[in-house]
């Protein structure tokens, strides 16, 4: 699960690339301080998302124009998909201050507070894992977000009263990989909403491409596309799994990477033809072995697996759902037989055979 230690640091006036972010966080699968060197800095380096980075690059203009903050935006998507990216490059494109924390890091109002006073005009506040934010702390953001203001109460009973502490006017960038676990009010006070979506293999490719230069190292364009092909849609993935294959080909090898390296590499660190890595394997025979296919709630699923509920439906599920080895139902996830295939099990023959929890649950409907 992802652990929240994003520090936000001061901002001058020059828009230097990433100055004010020292970022480093935790999320089961490998990441390390190395991704932040291969963060894009401006919209131009951005690959893929182009209708996200369309959008973005219009509501950057005309801040730009009418000289005020960019509005309040909301990202969503799986993680590694480039919420946080988007965020930095924002705050480069603009050359303002960009702070960083994340919900859970804000337990109680006095720790929100700090980085609401001290934002100065046309700033950024990005705030991750926003789904995390405790309800109190989500009301006191509220006149924040419209009226750039807090409402602090002073004193207590009788005596208490409130008084309204005007803020600068800056930018909230919510990033979330559950949107659907935002409150309506939350999610309203938000003027953009932008969904990250799984990269295609080309776009992925040309990331791997540019990455391997970035890190110094050589790779054919088809051992690109074989690395990327297999980083289940996600930048951050592909990041990772190219530096495994290039430490792989320097000590295997003389460094370049080729097709053949990158295969065996990646078969060595199993990860398989379709991308899918031990723990995606592990989820979809579990469901298909311990509980016959499905249904199967998450939480019994994850209990099984012995794995954190939010890595399972945060980190494994959103891509086996888009490549179509499970479906969601009311009554818990099912695997398809795209599943068995992948996995080399015999599918089952009749609907009864694939969802045999349904036919015992109509015996007693
Ligand atoms: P998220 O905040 O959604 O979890 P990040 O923004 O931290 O994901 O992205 C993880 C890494 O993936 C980044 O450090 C960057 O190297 C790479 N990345 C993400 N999106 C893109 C993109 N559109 N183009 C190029 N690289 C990207």
């Amino acid at each position: 699960m992802r652990e929240p230690i994003i520090k936000g640091g001061q901002g001058g006036d020059a828009p230097e690339p990433n100055r004010n972010t020292n970022l480093h966080r935790e999320e089961g699968r490998p990441v390390d301080q190395m991704d932040e060197k291969l963060r894009p800095q401006t919209l131009a380096e951005v690959v893929g998302q182009r209708s996200v980075a369309e959008r973005l690059s219009i509501a950057l203009e005309a801040s730009k124009k009418r000289g005020e903050p960019l509005p309040h935006i909301l990202f969503d998507g799986p993680p590694g998909l480039g919420k946080t990216t988007f965020a930095t490059v924002l705050h480069n494109e603009l050359g303002v201050e960009l702070n960083m924390t994340s919900g859970p890091a804000l337990d109680k109002k006095m720790d929100v507070m700090p980085y609401l006073t001290n934002a100065v005009e046309g700033s950024i506040l990005f705030i991750d894992e926003i789904h995390r934010l405790p309800k109190t702390v989500e009301e006191f953001i509220y006149p924040v977000m419209e009226d750039f203001r807090v409402d602090v109460v002073l004193g207590e009973g009788i005596a208490a009263r409130t008084i309204n502490l005007p803020l600068k006017k800056f930018t909230i960038i919510g990033a979330t990989t559950r949107s659907g676990m935002l409150s309506g009010p939350l999610r309203d006070r938000f003027h953009m909403h932008e969904h990250l979506e799984f990269y295609d293999v080309d776009d992925l490719a040309r990331i791997v491409a540019i990455n391997a230069e970035k890190l110094r190292t050589t790779i054919t364009p088809d051992a690109a596309w074989e690395l990327a092909r297999r980083s289940r849609g996600t930048p951050r993935l592909a990041n990772a799994r190219l530096r495994w294959v290039r430490d792989y080909a320097t000590a295997r090898a003389d460094g370049h990477i080729v097709l053949s390296i990158a295969r065996d590499a990646l078969d060595m660190q199993e990860v398989d033809a379709e991308g899918m890595d031990k723990q995606d394997r592990r989820y979809l025979e579990t469901l298909i072995q311990v509980f016959r296919g499905g249904p199967s709630g998450a939480e019994a699923l994850a209990a099984t697996m012995n794995l954190a509920i939010d890595t399972l439906t945060d980190e494994v599920e959103p891509y086996l759902l888009r490549r179509h080895f499970i479906v969601r139902t009311p009554r818990g996830r099912r695997a398809t037989p795209a599943a068995y295939r992948h996995l080399n099990l015999p599918e089952p023959v009749s609907d009864t055979d694939l969802f045999p929890f349904d036919e015992q649950r109509r015996l007693f409907e």
